[in-house]
C-alpha cells in the first residue's frame, strides 16, 4: 500500500479521539453536532490545527452548526442544473465534474456539507455517463474535476478520468479543484507527480484558506507539482473568525506566490445550512480587498466571488473605483482615496 494510503486509513472520524489533541473542547457538544454532519480529518490537519488554534474551527464541529435557520442544504442549486448524476452544467462551455466525496479534510463551512459522509454511489460506472456527457455537448471546453477530492481517487482512476476526457477533441482545459496539497500534502508524491506531468497542460486550484496551512511539507508539495509543469491557483473561502482580516490575508497571498500558487479566487462564504457563523457582509469583504489592493502585488489579489443562489453563477463584486462622471471626464479614485480627473 502506498504511504499516503497506509497515513489516509488511520484519519481520524471518531470526536472520541480529538481530546488527545484538544484537551479544551466540549466534547458532548461536538459528538452531537457531528452526528449530523460527520466530523472527518486526516492526522496531519488535527495536528496541525492543535498546533494553530486559528484554524482549529476549519475541522471541529460547533454546536452552532445546529443552530443554523438560514442556510439551504444545496445553496448553489446544482442539483437543479445536473443533466446526469455527477455533472453540474451551468455555464455554456463548463462544466462541474463530481468525482466522488471523499475529502481530507470536512472543512465545516463546506457547500457540499449535505453529501459529506454520506453513502454516494460514484465509480466508473457514473463517470462514463458524465464523459458521455460531455462527448455529446460539444460546446463544453472547460472541465473542472472536483468532489469531495479528485486527488484522493486511486492512480489508476484518476488516470482513466484524465485520459478520457483529454480524449474529446472539444475539451480544452482540464481542471482539478482540491484540498489535498494544502491539507494532505503526503499524497503529492512521485507516482502522482508522474502521471500529472503526462497530461499537461493541466491546471490545478488548490483550496487554502489560512497562513498557518504553509507548512514545509505544503511547500514542497506545491513546488514539485509546479515543477513538473502543472499550473497552480489558489481558492480562499472567506471566512469570518479564520481569515476576515487584512494582515492574515496578506500574508496568505504573499506566502502563496511564494510557493508557486498563483491566488485566483476568493469566494464569499456560500449560504450553505450549518454555516451561517462563517458568514461576513459583503461589504466587509469589499473593503478587505479593497484595503489590499496596491499595498500587495496585483499578482497576489485574487478575484472576490459570489455565488448567486439559485444557480445564477458566480459574479466578480468590487469596489468602484469611479466616483463621479462629466462628458467624458471621470473622477477616479486611486488606492490612496485620493480623487483624479481621467479623461
Ligand atoms: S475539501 Fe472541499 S469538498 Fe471537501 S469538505 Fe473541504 S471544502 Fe468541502
Amino acid at each position: 500500500m502506498e504511504k499516503w494510503k497506509k497515513e489516509y486509513v488511520k484519519s481520524i472520524r471518531d470526536t472520541d479521539n480529538l481530546p488527545d489533541y484538544f484537551s479544551e473542547l466540549n466534547f458532548r457538544e461536538i459528538r452531537q453536532v457531528a452526528e449530523k454532519y460527520p466530523f472527518f480529518a486526516n492526522r496531519y490537519y488535527v495536528e496541525l490545527a492543535s498546533k494553530h488554534p486559528e484554524i482549529k474551527s476549519v475541522i471541529i464541529p460547533d454546536k452552532r452548526e445546529l443552530e443554523d435557520e438560514k442556510g439551504l442544504e444545496d445553496p448553489l442549486g446544482e442539483e437543479r442544473d445536473s443533466p446526469v448524476p455527477g455533472i453540474v452544467h451551468r455555464y455554456p462551455d463548463r462544466v462541474l465534474f463530481l468525482v466522488h466525496n471523499v475529502c481530507p479534510i470536512h472543512c465545516r463551512y463546506c457547500t457540499r456539507k449535505r453529501i459529506l459522509g454520506k453513502k454516494v454511489n460514484f465509480g466508473r460506472h457514473t463517470w462514463d455517463k458524465c464523459i458521455e456527457y460531455i462527448k455529446n455537448h460539444k460546446e463544453i471546453f472547460d472541465v473542472l474535476i472536483s468532489g469531495g477530492d479528485p486527488l484522493l481517487l486511486n492512480n489508476s482512476d484518476l488516470k482513466y478520468l484524465i485520459e478520457n476526457l483529454k480524449k474529446i477533441k472539444h475539451v480544452g482545459l482540464i481542471r482539478i479543484g482540491t484540498r489535498v496539497p494544502s491539507a494532505f500534502p503526503i499524497r503529492i508524491d512521485n507516482d502522482l507527480i508522474t502521471l500529472l506531468s503526462n497530461f499537461l497542460p493541466i491546471y490545478i486550484n488548490i483550496h487554502f484558506v489560512h497562513p498557518a496551512e504553509i507548512t514545509r511539507e505544503v511547500e514542497n508539495a506545491c513546488l514539485s507539482l509546479s515543477g513538473a509543469g502543472i499550473i497552480l491557483g489558489a481558492q480562499i473561502v472567506l471566512l469570518k473568525g479564520i481569515n476576515d482580516d487584512p494582515g492574515i490575508l496578506k500574508v496568505l497571498l504573499k506566502k502563496l506566490l511564494n510557493i508557486g500558487v498563483k491566488p485566483y479566487a476568493i469566494f464569499h462564504p456560500d449560504n450553505t445550512k450549518g454555516t451561517s457563523h462563517f458568514r461576513l457582509d459583503i461589504e466587509k469583504g469589499i473593503s478587505i480587498i479593497h484595503s489590499l489592493r496596491g499595498y500587495i502585488s496585483g499578482m497576489a489579489i485574487p478575484h472576490y466571488m459570489v455565488d448567486l443562489y439559485p444557480g445564477g453563477g458566480k459574479v466578480e463584486i468590487c469596489y468602484n473605483y469611479i466616483k463621479s462622471r462629466k462628458g467624458d471626464t471621470y473622477g477616479i479614485e486611486n488606492y490612496k482615496g485620493e480623487l483624479f480627473e481621467y479623461r
